[in-house]
């Protein structure tokens, strides 16, 4: 890996997604949909669907259309479902980018219809049912009428049936088994409308990980195959690891007079002489101003002082501590961790948040590409 030249970095080590896909596809004995919405969980959603594919994912699953096309963009070909709501306008673009999409409503539908019919092709669907998550999808008992709509409708080829977990992370099971359980009384329905879809599909990290019964055709893991837990009540399995750390240079060390305040609002303030490392990482780069924060310098955990800036946060430096020293926010150094799961227990928040958090603006860097493709590694 070249050293980045940029203030700030996300590694991502592409060998842990690929490893934690294969033992995901191991875990489950199912095929995979590798999902990479929202940058591929911050991850680099082009980068991420790549290894994944490269280990074995037979899908990739995003939210937005616009993320579809993307991938599409960067050449992936592999199928690509929309998990998400596509709007009429998008249709056009996702059709000819040969994306599949959820279908939950008669009216969107027909639009979809009229989109592909206006292209001279079909489009092809996966039917959402609603079985107790309360966002997309068509009620159980609406399944059978809204399945003989979508058979009737030559512009849809129905390719897969699929529903939501709610509950999946929770310790006790009963509430996902009971989705489970509507979710057949709508496939019994839908089957008796003529609708036998080649892909049926439950089953989160939660639910592909520990409720074997969630698991149908196909598993759409998302958190998993970054190596980060879907839960607080159970471990991901040991062979599972993290593949994402965000570091920093030290942008500043200098030591400061007793009673100097340190950023706004001059909350910090020295008692003697201290040394200030400034880190060149803020809000605008998804680090929470309301912390509590800690990071990584010298293989010791340091509490950041003072507000979190838009650009920047400061700490309080032991001896040393020199300018583009390297500072760890999310991973590992010299033996001491502070994992994605750690950051959103002290921002009351789940690892989901913490890694699609990370701005834009923060490059990523790929290590472990496979280097028998000549799409691997993205330096910044
Ligand atoms: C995001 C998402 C997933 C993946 O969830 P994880 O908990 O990250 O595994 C699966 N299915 C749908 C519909 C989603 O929106």
């Amino acid at each position: 890996m070249r050293t980045p030249a940029a203030p700030t970095w996300v590694e991502v080590d592409l060998e842990a997604i690929r490893n934690n896909v294969r033992e995901l596809i191991r875990i489950a004995d199912r095929p995979l949909m590798a999902v990479v919405k929202a940058n591929g969980y911050g991850h680099g959603a082009v980068a991420v669907a790549r290894a994944a594919l490269e280990a074995g994912a037979s899908w990739l699953g995003v939210a937005r259309s616009s993320e579809g096309v993307e991938l599409r963009q960067a050449g992936v070909r592999a199928p690509i479902l929309i998990l998400g709501a596509t709007t009429p306008a998008e249709a056009e673009a996702a059709i000819s980018s040969e994306l599949s999409l959820a279908l939950y409503d008669r009216g969107l539908g027909e639009a979809y219809a009229r989109r592909a019919a206006a292209l001279n092709r079909r489009v092809s669907v996966h039917i959402k049912v609603d079985s107790g998550m309360g966002r997309l999808g068509v009620l159980p008992e609406e399944a059978g009428s809204f399945g003989k709509w979508a058979m009737q409708t030559p512009e849809l080829s129905v390719e897969g049936v699929f529903t939501h977990f709610a509950r999946a992370d929770e310790r006790e099971v009963a509430p996902t088994l009971a989705q489970i359980a509507r979710f057949r009384e709508a496939l019994e329905a839908l089957r008796d409308s003529g609708v036998r879809p080649r892909w049926t599909h439950a089953a989160n990290s939660a639910a592909a990980l520990r409720i074997p019964e969630a698991r149908f055709d196909l598993c759409r893991t998302g958190i998993a195959i970054y190596g980060l837990s879907p839960s607080r009540h159970f471990p991901l399995p040991q062979s599972l690891r993290p593949a994402l750390a965000w570091k920093a240079g030290l942008a500043s060390s200098k030591d400061l007079p007793p009673d100097w305040g340190v950023s706004y609002g001059g909350e910090y303030v020295t008692r003697t002489v201290e040394r200030i490392g400034v880190i060149p990482v803020g809000y605008a780069d998804g680090w929470r101003r309301s912390g509590p924060n800690q990071v990584l310098l010298g293989g010791r955990k340091l509490d950041v002082i003072g507000r979190v800036c838009m650009d920047y946060c400061m700490v309080r430096l032991p001896a040393g501590g020199a300018i583009g020293e390297e500072v760890v926010l999310v991973g590992s150094q010299e033996g001491e961790r502070i994992s994605a799961e750690e950051v959103a227990l002290r921002w009351g928040t789940i690892n989901y948040e913490v890694v699609t958090g990370i701005a834009a603006r923060v490059p990523r860097v790929y290590v472990g590409a496979d280097p028998s493709t000549s799409q691997g590694g993205f330096p910044p």
